[in-house]
């Protein structure tokens, strides 16, 4: 794949590091790819940051035909730049598109992709403590035409974006809701895609949990809610009894590549780590005698993020005393450490940018 590029005459002033929250600035570059089944992928295009312009017809507008995944680019202290796993959102962009219908690009293609901008965008990388530059692939379908079939033509765009500190004042432990009306996804479903649709339809539970003072919701499966699945936008492990508990991977929960990360750090270090089903009635028991001992959820915004309390049927439970917990804390140190280059990528995890 050969892509052009034309760069932005003028360039954006790059913000204050400690002004930065999460995805509100956007780098001086986007790229884009088009695809229509005659050319296939083609004219693959670095251009300025601007406006997209679609037709109103787009299956994006009308069938939420859409796509996406998140990674980040981390500078670290003799300034060079390190992607994370990022050949592993190659991997689970091509299994979202196989689930709608999207277009499959090729792995070194869309590798390239990602390479290519952040190396054009690499002044926009941070370097004070706890901040990258967030990488957003999307891909949609963009057919001018309202009949509803498998997409014909399609767009796969990269924007970049600096990202501050998750946790502005040390880790905060989150207070978390579990949802027992609304459901995320179900198995033979889109769960286990990133697409924009699970978004869509999560909003109404996130709502009602920020207004009763949450910061996200625990979903339970959407067939029985009985089942633990996955929390906002990561997934989620709790200690029990010593053991490290993850829901496995069902069908109708996002395939995390955090989570799959902190699986490898956990067994490298001697925890024992189960990934099967945990019902509510399980984890109830746990916060009410005491043996669920710490839980955190994990992605790639926050890395890891330890959660403090969890409110289920209007019932509150404090988790480790509301505060962060020794394996939460040893695995935000390592999964962080070895991201900012700090610690040594025993696991080769970091893909360098030139
Ligand atoms: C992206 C995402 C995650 C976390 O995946 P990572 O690869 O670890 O960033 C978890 N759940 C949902 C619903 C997601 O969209």
């Amino acid at each position: 794949m050969e892509i052009r590029i034309e760069k932005a005459k003028t360039l954006k002033e790059k913000p204050i590091a400690s002004t930065l929250g999460f995805g509100k600035v956007f780098t001086d570059h986007m790229l884009i790819v088009d695809y229509n089944e005659k050319e296939g992928w083609h004219d693959a295009r670095i251009v300025p940051f601007a406006n997209l312009s679609i037709h109103p017809a787009s299956t994006v507008l009308h069938y939420g035909v859409e796509i996406f995944e998140g990674l980040k680019a981390y500078r670290r202290k003799d300034g060079s730049i390190r992607m994370f796993r990022p050949l592993e959102n190659v991997r689970r962009m091509n299994r979202s598109a196989e689930r709608m219908c999207l277009p499959q690009m090729d792995e070194k293609d869309m590798l390239k992709c990602f390479e290519t901008l952040v190396s054009l965008e690499k002044d926009w990388v941070p370097s004070e403590n706890g901040t990258s530059l967030y990488i957003r692939p999307f891909m949609f379908g963009n057919d001018e035409t309202l009949g509803v079939h498998a997409v014909k033509n399609a767009t796969f765009v990269i924007i970049t974006s600096p990202v501050g500190s998750y946790y502005k004042e040390g880790i905060n432990p989150v207070k978390i809701m579990i949802e027992s009306d609304d459901v995320r996804a179900v198995r033979g479903g889109t769960g286990e895609a990133k697409c924009g649709g699970n978004y869509a339809a999560s909003n109404r539970a996130g709502k009602r949990a920020e207004e009763k003072g949450y910061s996200q919701v625990l979903w339970l499966d959407g067939v029985e809610r009985k089942y633990i699945e996955e929390v906002g936008a990561m997934n989620v492990m709790f200690k029990i009894n010593g053991t490290v508990v993850t829901p496995m991977l069902s069908g109708s929960i996002l395939p995390g590549i955090t989570r799959k990360s902190c699986i490898e750090v956990l067994k490298s270090k001697g925890y024992k780590v189960e990934e099967r089903r945990i019902s509510i009635d399980e984890l109830a028991k746990a916060m009410e005698d005491g043996t669920l001992e710490e839980a955190w959820g994990c992605g790639t915004a926050a890395v890891v993020s330890p959660i403090g309390e969890l409110c289920y049927q209007d019932k509150h439970f404090t988790v480790n005393g509301g505060k962060i917990g020794k394996v939460t804390q040893e695995l935000y140190d390592t999964l962080t450490g070895i991201q900012w280059g700090v610690l040594p990528d025993t696991f080769g995890w970091t893909y360098p940018v030139k």
